[in-house]
């Protein structure tokens, strides 16, 4: 029996996500926050439903990909949400980047009416999304997930089960606590070229394919050569992460002073209203602290 699929949340991954869906051959019915966003989706053959509540009762497997933990209890929990009009028997699987907490929350609300859940949060940004090779970080039940895989494998190219409920996200944590400090590196290595006269695109050819290689280095760094700081992954979403990682380790009293730093420099970019660029502008803020500009 082929799975009849839901997605809730329509914005930069959803959109693309709901398109590989499609593309897969899965039924689909969308819902998304600001209608407008369900256009492209529904020319192609998705079904749009007016609520959370009405695409769980067209589905099988409902997907969000919402912002944050209050953003997915409310379309999940709140008036008019997926748990409303999802059956006994159907998964909820959480693509979204939230508390690992509220995560173990949400599937136990949702296990009182024998809805299983899994929390997938995702790497590989928006390009990983357009392409469906993103990965894919799992928890929850092994056999769930065998479940929900032929949709995963329409998404991602790497899928991991990491876990039990709410171990997904911590795996997604970690993640972003490497993205960061990564960007943190290439911005300082950056600025320091540039500082010294050096030709920063023959420097970052040359440092590219050597051991301080990496996704930052490849994907971000010639955006910055080029001043072009459209997301990929906004600013706000990347303190939102943040902010995850630093709730989590306050409970665990650990001490995450790289983690910790970046938070704090990123905020710059905040107060500056550079939220919507992305999440590598955080370059930006050392060329203010050093009075110079990384340019190709
Ligand atoms: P986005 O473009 O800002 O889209 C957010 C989506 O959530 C929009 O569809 C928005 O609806 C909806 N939404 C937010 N709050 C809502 C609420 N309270 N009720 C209903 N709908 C709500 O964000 P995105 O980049 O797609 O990111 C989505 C999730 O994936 C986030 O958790 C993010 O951290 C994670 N993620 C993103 C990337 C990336 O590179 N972009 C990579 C990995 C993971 P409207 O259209 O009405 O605003």
């Amino acid at each position: 029996m082929t799975e009849r699929i839901g997605l809730v949340g329509l914005g930069i991954m959803g959109k693309p996500m709901g398109k590989n869906v499609l593309k897969a051959g899965f039924p689909l019915t969308v819902w998304n926050r600001t209608i407008s966003r369900a256009e492209e989706l529904k020319a192609l053959g998705a079904r749009v439903a007016s609520s959370p509540k009405e695409v769980a009762e067209h589905s099988d497997i409902i997907i969000t990909m919402v912002s944050d933990s209050p953003d997915v209890q409310q379309v999940v929990l709140g008036d008019d949400g997926v748990i409303h009009g999802a059956r006994a028997g159907s998964v909820l699987v959480d693509m979204s980047t939230i508390s690992p907490q509220v995560t173990r929350e949400i599937a136990n609300a949702l296990q009182e009416k024998q809805v299983a859940m899994l929390d997938a949060p995702v790497s590989g940004g928006e390009k990983g999304a357009v392409e469906g090779t993103l990965s894919i970080m799992v928890g929850g039940d092994a056999a769930v997930l065998e479940r929900v895989r032929p949709v995963f494998e329409a998404l991602g190219k790497r899928i991991v089960h990491v876990g039990v409920n709410g171990m997904g996200q911590v795996c997604k944590l970690a993640n972003q606590i490497a993205v960061v400090l990564n960007n943190l590196s290439m911005s300082e290595a950056l600025v320091f070229a540039a500082k010294s006269g050096a030709d920063v695109s023959k420097v970052l050819e040359a440092i590219q394919a050597g051991a301080a290689g990496s996704w930052a280095l490849n994907n971000y760094a010639p955006k910055i050569l080029r001043r072009d700081f459209s997301p990929g992954f906004l600013v706000s979403l990347q303190q939102k992460d943040l902010r995850l990682v630093m709730e989590a380790s306050r409970e665990m009293n650990l001490a995450l002073p790289g983690t910790a730093l970046t938070y704090e420099l990123q905020k710059s970019l905040q107060a500056h209203g550079l939220e919507r660029e992305g999440n590598f502008a955080l370059i930006k803020v050392l060329e203010q602290m050093t009075g110079v500009e990384v340019k190709g």
